[in-house]
């Protein structure tokens, strides 16, 4: 049966998050406006505190072990209030996500207790390359055998969390002619031997995730950290994403729901002709309409959600619902910044940031064309 109400858990959570909301989004528009090269602690250590960084980690790791369904909700609350921190969760979520799909349990003993601590720990994901955007099974990076090592040899184009991750993994192939086919995955540390940042990535939006480029310089890496077999590498990132993405649809609903509720508070606010501008009919109901879509959007994400936690087949859903959250996210802030006027347009607004965070979720994650072939493929 499908229920649309919470659990208390729920929303006992999304109250707590909250209770923090105003003061994280003060500290978010502050560090957005610095867009300083070094990452700054105090949003991810917030969250650290609740062991909400990583809420997929299974309690018997010390975790939240928190459902999809359940981790959508706090990403939408996340995202209302920096979706840029959303995206840093979004990729140690990557990571938690494939250790629990294929990991050993020797990998997850290893690794998924680091992401509990208080002193925050971030994971990162090393998958496009200058020519394997979309197409990722294009890579050159390469990793080759030797003994019990695998040396990796290559560079990373985008890495959110690259320059800072306590570990990441990082996909390569065995032969880059052969790419897709021969892709495995590899748990690298942060500090390894020949691992180094490259330029960091500043960016339109979303600037509280760190973004750089990444060297692997003969990086060498035991056997035991490949997470699946040889060979695997592309049905992992395919089937970690596929599901992940639900997340940055969720992250778009938040996004979309704070740029609203700013619009709205103002729009009632404002008074010009002698009368508050939501007293206009035009005005009023774009208003109706967001509602509308906001709602319509918040809804697929949770069906992709429930869909995973239940075992459906959540493929088309779950590339409905990454749509359907970065396009309402868009939308919606581009209506908010018409209905505030000038003010929204200026540098230190609230909307100003989140105009330029909304666009990169049609991008990231795989890009909305891919989606829609997704779709396509399986109608
Ligand atoms: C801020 C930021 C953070 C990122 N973080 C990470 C990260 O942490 N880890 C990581 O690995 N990557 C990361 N990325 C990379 C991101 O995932 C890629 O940008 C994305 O996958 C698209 O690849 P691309 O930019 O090379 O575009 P391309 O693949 O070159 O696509 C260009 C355009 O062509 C379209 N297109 C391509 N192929 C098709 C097709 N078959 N059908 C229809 N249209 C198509 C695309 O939709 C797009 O509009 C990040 C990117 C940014 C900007």
């Amino acid at each position: 049966m499908v229920n649309f109400s919470l659990s208390n858990n729920q929303k006992n959570m999304i109250r707590d998050i909250r209770l923090l909301a105003p003061q994280l989004e003060k500290q978010a528009l502050e560090i957005d406006s610095r867009h300083s090269a070094a990452f700054d602690y105090s949003l991810v250590t917030e969250l650290a505190k609740y062991n909400l960084l990583n809420p997929l980690v299974p309690p018997e790791y010390g975790g939240r072990g928190f459902d999809y369904f359940t981790n959508a909700l706090l990403m939408e609350e996340i995202g209302a209030i920096c979706p840029g921190l959303a995206t840093v969760m979004v990729f140690n979520c990557h990571f938690t996500s494939i250790l629990d799909m294929v990991g050993t349990p020797e990998q997850k003993a290893q690794y998924l207790p680091l992401f509990t601590h208080k002193q925050p720990k971030l994971a990162a994901v090393a998958l496009s390359e200058k020519a394997a955007g979309s197409d990722v099974g294009n890579m050159d990076t390469q990793a080759l055998l030797q003994d019990d090592c695998y040396t990796i040899n290559g560079q990373k184009e985008y890495v959110v969390s690259g320059a800072i991750a306590e570990v990441m993994i990082c996909f390569a192939t065995l032969d880059p002619i052969r790419g897709r086919s021969k892709m495995l995955a590899l748990i690298v540390p942060g500090d390894a031997k020949g691992l180094k940042a490259g330029q960091l990535r500043k960016s339109m939006g979303i600037r509280y995730a760190h973004t750089s480029e990444l060297l692997f310089d003969n990086v060498t890496i035991p056997v035991a950290n490949r997470i699946g077999a040889e060979g695997d590498g592309y049905m992992i990132v395919t089937q970690a994403i596929d599901r992940d993405k639900v997340l940055t649809g969720a992250i778009g609903v938040g996004l979309a729901r704070a740029a609203f509720a700013k619009a709205l508070a103002f729009a009632k606010e404002r008074k010009q002709f002698g009368r508050s501008i939501y007293d206009n009919q035009a005005i009023a109901f774009e208003f109706s309409k967001m509602a509308a879509q906001i709602e319509s959007a918040r809804l697929v994400v949770w069906k992709a959600s429930w869909l995973i936690d239940n075992n459906e087949d959540f493929t088309v859903a779950a590339s409905i619902a990454k749509i359907a959250g970065s396009a309402v996210a868009q939308e919606v802030v581009g209506k908010a910044v018409d209905i505030v006027g000038g003010r929204a347009y200026l540098e230190g607004n609230p909307l100003e940031k989140l105009y330029r965070d909304a666009k990169i979720f049609s991008t990231l994650e795989g890009t909305n064309h891919i989606q829609n072939a997704i779709i396509a493929s399986l109608l």
